[in-house]
């Protein structure tokens, strides 16, 4: 799926650095904020990609985020 893809290389591009699915519908034009959820629920356990409570990198709001170690 490409906006899995998109969103894969978009978090791995920021190392360990958290963001939420708000910043990543944003910075990938995503028409969701939804999209950005279900392709970050999918890529969670899976090639280090991890889904958490935290802060983000980009907006500073908390909620959950994903990460890529
Ligand atoms: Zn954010």
């Amino acid at each position: 799926m490409k906006i899995l893809d998109d969103v894969a290389r978009f978090v791995a591009r920021l190392a360990s650095e958290a963001v939420c699915d708000g910043c990543i519908a944003q910075k990938r034009s995503l028409a969701d904020v939804a999209l950005a959820s279900q392709a970050s629920h999918e890529l969670a356990g899976s090639h280090g990609f991890e889904r958490f409570k935290g802060v983000c990198s980009m907006c500073d709001e908390g909620g959950m985020m994903i990460r890529r170690h």
